[in-house]
């Protein structure tokens, strides 16, 4: 008995592991019942579920985009933006800090990073690179396994009516390695709702125990699934509903601690539950997908899809079908979210999937050139509603696509000539030249996938010189080590442990309003007050909590108030000192404070000891802070100014700024023109020469929310929340009708600074380039480096100019016409990398191509004798001034940042 049981655990394991690819023909109906609920509407009876039954708050799904988590490429699960919760790190002054037991739908990408889908994509039923994950969260222990599980069973079996007996459940059967016991209180949750024994089944660590990633919590998970076969033979398992318990910590040395607060996080697919309501064995068959696959048998004139896989989809029709279908709402769903196809992270991966549904799509289905732009707008038709972004930017993600469709599409018309062409040059038992390879790829120029180079040689009957290609591959992967920018030094940080023990104990946040406690002098200089604190706990470098530190120790300080700035907002950290009240001669530097969860760790080097009680007084680093501010008030009136140049719709997608420079990313269409640059940098200057004052107050988050021009970046705000505006006090520029927003800059930001305008100075725009397509970067100089760098572009104006002047004298030597010429090359490395404005950059670059051209002529016509061109034989090297200019600004440290 024993052993026949344990035979059929095992067959049922295996249908468990099995079960990613759903067999057989799709389109299969339960029976002619009446029409089952459309996705909108399973969708709709999640989120009322749990908000009208379960008392749940709904919140929106976060973009796509991971807010500030290098860690991920794209958010690829509910949980990533309640992260800062289970690591103890949200801001109290957050709404996600109230957040007790919320419900959503989120948009999730699986391609690329940990987890990886696209290979599967395509190939089975269930598997999608875009998908939306319905979850429910319990946090801070505000409910645990048994109403998890209790609420997921009620949905299922009595909201969704999905017979019991179709449903199968998983738990953890523990790890005897790690120490872990089995999770027997999941199992009899299980069998006390009644689920039949024979279906509750455990696994190891590898499908039941969820970790976020190397270290941080993580626990056990109990699964969901369902039998596709149904009728008692054999099980055919898809996952529909994981449901995972956070109770622990994974820490550095691999061991696992218990959490100080023990969370719910689930997650289901809708696709998946949408095809088993539907009574289809394929997500494909589902009101998600029938109008793509629909507009796709149109769009290509194609027999219909008929759900085949593997071997029995002859030609892989099917398949491209499959592709292309979820391809095209990942596209559309990550363009909207603002990651555009690229080059490098996130916009590679992408750029990846649109080459990919391009293959399938002209290859395969032979689709006429622009097509995959024609189903973007059956997508915004299905999502739309759930996801308005994907209506707000619709036009855009058509453009997109479509030129990005064109381009591949011309790269392969050019690559397949580039081949025929070396070709012709091989001999018959020759290798393909690696090099040829490598400029055709992704890697190189044309951007070919590699593996589509080598089918296309495979069909010439070429053998590709892999090996030369592998040291290719790894010479790049060597010059990108290189060029890799230092890992920044992780600062001090309050591990998980610390911040629980901190709650517990009712440690308030730290109280940093002194950060903002500055004036203007008379004289215009900024008065900075100092700030008295108490030290209220310090921390060793590996964050153990300690009551005292001795000399030479490096250490974390937390003190019960600050007058430091924590990086955040883009603005860097505050630098400065901090001495022991009564012992004024000791300084203990402070290098840079960060904030966790509402708490203020200072970095500090402690000459002397210091310990839990003292009384400290901080002093920051005022030229620093200024710089900071400097840059920061710059950083909003540039903000403004290319909302004036481009468009009230202009986005800002990211800022950062310290006392050298600011960064600034703002999505664009297109790269902006010169006139462009000059407009923005001549708004900038409007403002900052009437020296108009800067108004900040902390305001009821709620009052923010309609006033019409003030953006909301993807970002958590705390409530109250500081509102930064310039010329108009902020009363004023919320007050719905006064429109202030629209003709000022008016902005929510925790930052620092400048009391007025006028001490920006000047701002230019010193670098842009495309971050990926439909993102462009600006890298600015403000006050005396913007003076500076206008100085550097005039000088170099005229020294193009004298060029000029001397290529049109002419020549009849040609030893001067070739000095001529690299005199015109040295300008031009010079013009490439020195600070000065872009607009003018971009102007002289052109100018001096086509001189450098026509010097390069005037040599030819010399060298092969033809009538002489008169040049002037005077200074062909460039005036002392000019090589000191060059000499000190190149290499350029401002456009390394860019
Ligand atoms: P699978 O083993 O089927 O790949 P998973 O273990 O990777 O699933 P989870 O990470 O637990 O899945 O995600 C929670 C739920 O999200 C799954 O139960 C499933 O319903 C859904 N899901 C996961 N990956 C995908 C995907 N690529 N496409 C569609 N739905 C998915
Ligand atoms: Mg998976």
């Amino acid at each position: 008995m024993a052993a026949s049981m344990a035979a059929a655990a095992r067959r049922l394991r295996r249908a468990f592991r099995r079960s990613p690819l759903w067999g057989g023909l799709s389109r299969r109906p339960f029976s002619s019942e009446p029409p089952p609920a459309s996705a909108t509407a399973v969708r709709d009876a999640f989120l009322s579920f749990f908000r009208d039954r379960h008392g749940h708050q709904l919140v929106p799904s976060a973009s796509v985009r991971p807010r500030g988590d290098p860690s991920l490429l794209f958010v690829n699960a509910g949980m990533n933006q309640f992260k800062p919760i289970f690591l103890g790190t949200v801001d109290p002054r957050s709404e996600m800090a109230g957040f007790r037991r919320v419900a959503n739908s989120q948009k999730c990408v699986r391609a690329g990073g940990r987890h990886n889908d696209l290979e599967d994509v395509g190939r089975d039923l269930s598997h999608h690179t875009f998908f939306e994950m319905l979850g429910n969260w319990a946090f801070g222990g505000e409910y645990f396994k048994e109403e998890a599980c209790r609420m997921a069973w009620e949905l299922l079996t009595q909201v969704y009516g999905i017979p019991e007996d179709r449903l199968w459940v998983s738990y953890f059967g523990g790890d005897p390695k790690a120490g872990l016991d089995p999770d027997l209180e999941s199992r009899d949750i299980w069998l006390s709702l009644g689920v039949c024994a024979s279906h509750v089944l455990s696994f190891g660590p590898q499908e039941n125990f969820w970790e976020m990633g190397n270290t941080g919590p993580c626990g056990p998970c109990t699964e969901i699934h369902y039998d596709l076969a149904g009728r008692g033979g054999a099980p055919q398992l898809v996952e529909l509903w994981n449901l995972v318990f956070i109770q622990h910590n994974r820490e550095a040395d691999g061991s696992l601690q218990p959490l100080p607060q023990r969370h719910v996080d689930t997650g289901m697919g809708l696709e998946r539950l949408v095809a088993v309501l539907q009574g289809t064995h394929s997500t494909y068959d589902t009101d998600l997908f029938s109008p793509l696959l629909d507009a796709i048998q149109q769009g290509c004139g194609v027999s219909p899809y008929l759900g085949r896989v593997g071997a029995a989809d002859e030609g892989r029709t099917d398949m491209a079908y499959r592709v292309v279908a979820d391809h095209i709402r990942t596209l559309s769903v990550c363009i909207a979210d603002g990651v555009c196809p690229g080059m490098s992270g996130a916009p590679l991966v992408l750029r990846r999937i649109l080459r990919r549904a391009v293959r399938f799509s002209t290859e395969v289905l032979r689709a006429p050139p622009g097509f995959l732009g024609s189903l973007v707008p059956v997508v915004v038709e299905t999502l739309g509603d759930a996801y308005p972004e994907l209506r707000k930017h619709s036009a855009q993600i058509v453009n997109l696509v479509s030129e990005d469709e064109a381009a591949f599409l011309a790269s392969l018309q050019r690559g397949r000539h580039i081949i025929d062409q070396t070709l012709r040059r091989l001999g018959p038992s020759d290798l393909f030249p690696a090099e040829v390879a490598w400029s055709l790829s992704l890697s190189g120029n044309l951007g070919l996938p590699l593996d589509l180079v080598e089918l296309m040689l495979e069909e010439k009957g070429v053998q590709l010189d892999s090996a030369g290609l592998a040291r290719l591959a790894q010479e790049e992967t060597q010059h990108r080590s290189r060029q890799a920018e230092p890992a920044q030094e992780r600062g001090l940080q309050l591990n998980v442990h610390a911040l629980g023990e901190l709650q517990r104990r009712g440690v308030p946040p730290t109280d940093d309003s002194p950060k903002y406690s500055y004036s203007l002098r008379p004289s215009g200089g900024y008065e900075f007050g100092t700030c008295e604190a108490q030290v209220l706990q310090l921390y060793t470098e590996d964050g153990t909590a300690v009551a005292s530190v001795g000399k030479g120790q490096r250490c974390g300080l937390l003190l019960d108030k600050t007058n430091f700035y924590a990086e955040q907002g883009g603005q860097a950290s505050d630098r400065g000192y901090l001495v022991r009240v009564g012992q004024e001669d000791v300084l203990f530097p402070v290098p840079r404070a960060q904030v966790c969860g509402g708490f203020i760790l200072h970095e500090a080097v402690a000459p002397e000891g210091l310990k839990v009680g003292d009384q400290v007084q901080l002093h920051v680093d005022e030229a620093w802070r200024l710089g900071c501010m400097e840059k920061h008030t710059a950083t909003h009136l540039l903000n403004w100014a290319l909302r004036q140049t481009l468009g009230p719709g202009t986005e800002q997608q990211g800022s950062h700024l310290n006392p050298e420079r600011l960064r600034f990313d703002v999505a664009t269409q297109a790269p902006l023109t010169p006139e462009q640059l000059r407009a923005v940098e001549g708004t900038v200057q409007e403002a900052v020469g009437q020296d108009e004052a800067v108004y900040m107050e902390e305001v009821a988050l709620a009052r923010t929310a309609h006033v019409p021009g003030l953006r909301f970046l993807d970002e958590v705000y705390p409530d109250p929340v500081r509102v930064v505006s310039v010329g108009v006090p902020v009363a004023e520029a919320l007050d719905l009708a006064s429109q202030a927003a629209l003709q000022t800059s008016v902005e929510l930001c925790c930052g620092t600074h400048l009391l007025r305008t006028g001490a920006v100075g000047d701002l230019v725009i010193v670098g842009e380039r495309q971050l990926s397509r439909g993102t462009t970067r600006l890298l600015a100089v403000t006050g005396e480096q913007a003076q500076q760098a206008r100085e550097v572009g005039q000088a170099l104006a005229q020294e193009v100019g004298a060029a000029a002047e001397r290529l049109s004298r002419g020549s009849q030597d040609v030893v001067e016409a070739q000095r001529l010429s690299k005199d015109m090359g040295r300008l031009t490395d010079a013009v490439d990398t020195a600070v000065m404005p872009q607009w003018q950059r971009r102007e002289l670059q052109a100018t001096l191509k086509v001189l450098q051209r026509r010097a390069n002529t005037a040599i030819r016509k010399l060298e092969t004798g033809q009538p002489p061109v008169p040049l002037d034989r005077g200074s062909a090297f460039l005036p002392p001034r000019f090589v000191h200019l060059c000499s000190s600004l190149s290499p350029s440290p401002s456009v390394a940042y860019l």
